[in-house]
């Protein structure tokens, strides 16, 4: 059965269309996490294939409209909220969190920027009817991992266009049922005067190009696409992609990435204390060594989930209006998610490491339930995906001509 029509099985059962608010999406994706996603993680992994069951599940639980305004029918969360529902996914499996916070990335993107257009409006409200799953299309073969420039444009024939795109990373793009492309604003538009396009399932057709057979983030599903679609102009979003980037796409990006590396981290070091106690319980009357490693990895733990959520906080913290806006592209602001991005996807690596030290040789094995082999290869592509070097770079620049006004 595809996803889609097993969740329109899913969705036809009465008690799921009641309106959710955030403590009941939190209770239902600890429930996924533990129940669902947890149990199929290690398959997933193997065979590098798509958490279908944690999908459904999801969609099930009306999480897919998480971030959507309660006004179109959505839970309205904010981004503090959708961060805490990311990190307590990932604590189950790692990918399916990836997938989750990609989707709310894509969701917001809409929601903040395309709200006044009756397309997205009403969008939206299918969205939450038929919780559509939303892919990602920044990547393009030639641009390397520059999301802020495109090679394919859109090719505008009266209220229509045309959109073709190689990208050399599409997560989970074959069973998205729309994926927001950035692409140039039209033939003539320079690689940076980008528009972000929703292409819908029946808009687009995709051509694999490459394969996903990765250390770690398997069953995101991410190869390459040669994508063409074809749709009417008003889906494509108001405004420039360099406004919905700072002020939407960076922020979600960088806050909900923390938070699942975040919770991928938690997982592992809760595993390490599984272990420090069963060696307590061993040894009755005795401190093992273990548990003095587990209260220092402890620390970098927490100082991890201070870093995102603070982030966040401050994000949910700042009015609508065109002042606070404005502070999402300042530079102050941008170098605060650059910071945010760099430390934590070293941060997480670097704690699922140290877990694996405390576990040992359990941890190291790939069928023992201590197994900490997926959390690390996972936590390794959190420097990649959107390369750390290249945010530094940026955050260089800035740094020659910023001063902290503290
Ligand atoms: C799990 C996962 C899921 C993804 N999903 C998607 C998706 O759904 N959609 C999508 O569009 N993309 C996706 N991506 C792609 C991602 O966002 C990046 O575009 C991609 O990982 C960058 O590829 P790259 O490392 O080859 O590119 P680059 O950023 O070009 O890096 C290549 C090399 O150049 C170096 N480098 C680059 N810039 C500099 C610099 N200024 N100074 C010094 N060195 C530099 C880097 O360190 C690196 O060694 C995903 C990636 C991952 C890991």
């Amino acid at each position: 059965m595809s996803i889609t029509l097993e969740a329109d099985a899913l969705l036809a059962s009465p008690d799921i269309q009641r309106p959710q608010n955030f403590s009941t999406l939190l209770a239902s994706v600890k429930k996924i996490s533990g129940e669902v996603a947890a149990l199929h993680a290690a398959d997933v992994d193997r065979q590098a294939r798509f958490p279908m069951e944690t999908l459904s599940a999801l969609r099930k639980a009306r999480v897919l409209s998480a971030a959507i305004p309660a006004s179109l029918g959505g839970t309205g969360c904010s981004l503090t909220e959708l961060a805490h529902l990311c990190s307590t996914l990932a604590q189950g499996c790692g990918s399916s969190a990836m997938v989750l916070a990609m989707h709310f990335i894509q969701v917001a993107c809409i929601a903040r920027h395309g709200q006044e257009n009756h397309f997205f409006k009403s969008y939206l409200r299918d969205l939450v009817k038929h919780q559509y799953l939303l892919g990602s299309m920044t990547s393009e073969v030639g641009t390397y991992g520059d999301t802020r420039s495109s090679i394919c444009s859109v090719e505008r024939k009266g209220d229509q266009f045309v959109l073709n795109k190689d990208a050399t990373t599409g997560s989970y793009c074959a069973f998205a049922d729309g994926i927001l492309v950035t692409s140039r604003r039209d033939h003539d538009a320079a690689a940076n005067d980008q528009v972000l396009v929703l292409v819908r399932r029946d808009d687009f057709t995709l051509k694999q190009t490459t394969s996903w057979d990765t250390l770690g983030m398997r069953g995101t599903c991410s190869p390459g696409f040669r994508m063409e679609s074809s749709g009417a102009i008003q889906q494509v979003v108001p405004g420039s992609f360099a406004d919905s980037s700072a002020r939407t796409m960076v922020p979600y990006s960088h806050i909900l990435w923390a938070s699942l590396w975040w919770g991928i981290a938690a997982d592992a070091v809760a595993k390490a204390g599984t272990y420090v106690r069963g060696q307590a319980r061993d040894q009755p009357g005795t401190v093992p060594p273990t548990a003095t490693r587990l209260a220092e990895v402890s620390i970098e733990l927490e100082t991890m989930k201070n870093n995102w959520q603070s982030a966040a906080q401050d994000f949910d913290a700042m009015a609508p209006d065109a002042v606070s806006q404005d502070q999402l592209s300042s530079m102050a602001w941008a170098l605060r998610m650059n910071n945010l991005k760099m430390s934590c996807s070293e941060a997480a690596p670097k704690i699922v490491h140290r877990a694996l030290q405390i576990v040992g040789i359990l941890g190291y094995k790939n069928d023992s339930p201590l197994s900490l082999g997926r959390h690390y290869r996972d936590t390794l592509s959190a420097s990649l995906m959107i390369s750390n070097d290249r945010i530094a770079a940026k955050s260089a620049s800035m740094l020659l001509v910023y001063k902290d006004a503290a």
